[in-house]
């Protein structure tokens, strides 16, 4: 059987809603009204569920109670565009919860436009935390080693090519490390695979440990590294070398029966400056060389390729 309902039907169906703002207060998704000075002047029930706030303790208050930091509320600003159809959207941001945890969200808002003189605008909370957390999970496993949590090769020539060309615009120089272990097949032949990867992951850390911000270190292959040192001449980096050399012969890796396991690397140093390598590959290439010299004049050692 079908049933229609008249329009005078359908008011009186609209006058149950609207008067009791069902409609705000059972929406799934969570909503605020705020005034034109960023104030809260209404939360619906999934509000006060996401941010913990029941709305005697939200309401008459800025927005700057609900984002991270008050800094954050002020740069938020500009995260905000509205489109040809008045909508205000928001690019991700983090937001704050009662309790302080933080969660991924984007917002749309409407400007309820009854009185002029005092805009309100109905925003809509789009929680996009699990989003936001696999996407950073998929970047940081397609950009670093497992094993060391460096970054990998791939990776690396991502970053490499942003300096690269930073340093060609400036005409700034940068240079390059390889390192590798020393005799690391006796290693394995005579601890196993399992020390010899604890071997890699103490190196790993050794090379990470003071470096620069702008240092970018990376796990080129097996027992291999390459790092990148940005506006750093041939002399800088081969003190970093240096030093480097010395922490890993000091090193002593506890394995198994605490016994101590030490070993060594050898370094190669190249240096770029605008007029002598064109591209990174070359400065890898003459870092390359380097580390052979390094080996073949007795391991343990930091060279450079003159
Ligand atoms: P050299 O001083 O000339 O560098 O001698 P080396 O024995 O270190 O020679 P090479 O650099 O060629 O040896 C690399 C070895 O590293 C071979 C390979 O079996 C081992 N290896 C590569 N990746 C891994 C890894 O992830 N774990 C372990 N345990 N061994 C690895
Ligand atoms: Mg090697
Ligand atoms: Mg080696």
């Amino acid at each position: 059987m079908k049933i229609e309902l008249s329009k005078s039907e359908i008011k009186a169906y609209e006058e149950i809603i609207f008067d009791d703002n069902l409609l705000f207060e059972l929406n799934a998704i969570p909503q605020m009204v705020v005034n034109k000075d960023r104030v809260i002047v209404r939360v619906n029930k999934k509000f006060t569920k996401l941010f913990g706030y029941s709305s005697d303790e939200i309401l008459g208050k800025q927005t700057a109670t609900l984002t991270p930091s008050i800094e954050k509320f002020e740069e938020y600003r500009q995260y905000f565009v509205q489109t040809k159809e008045g909508i205000i959207k928001s690019e991700e941001l983090e937001y704050k919860k009662k309790d302080g945890t933080l969660f991924w969200v984007k917002l749309e808002g409407n400007p309820i436009n009854k009185n002029p003189q005092e805009l309100l605008i109905l925003w809509s909370f789009i929680d996009i935390t699990k989003e936001v957390y696999y996407r950073k999970e998929l970047e940081r496993l397609a950009s670093t080693d497992p094993m060391t949590h460096l970054y990998n090769r791939r990776y690396f020539g991502e970053l490499a090519t942003t300096v690269v060309k930073l340093a060609k615009r400036s005409g700034l120089v940068y240079s390059v490390i390889m390192v590798d272990i020393d005799k690391f097949k006796r290693i394995n032949d005579t601890y196993g695979h399992t020390i010899g990867d604890e071997v890699i992951i103490a190196l790993a850390k050794v090379l990470k440990y003071d470096k620069r911000e702008s240092d970018i270190v990376s796990r080129w292959g097996g027992e291999e590294f390459v790092i990148l040192l940005p506006q750093t001449e041939q002399d800088g980096a081969m003190v970093i070398a240096e030093k480097l050399r010395k922490r890993v012969e000091n090193l002593r890796v506890v394995i198994a029966d605490e016994k101590e396991l030490c070993f060594t690397i050898s370094l190669g140093v190249a240096t770029a400056d605008s007029n002598k390598f064109s591209d990174i590959e070359d400065v890898i290439n003459n870092a390359d060389k380097a580390l052979y010299i390094a080996k073949e004049s007795g391991r343990n050692k930091v060279a450079i390729n003159v």
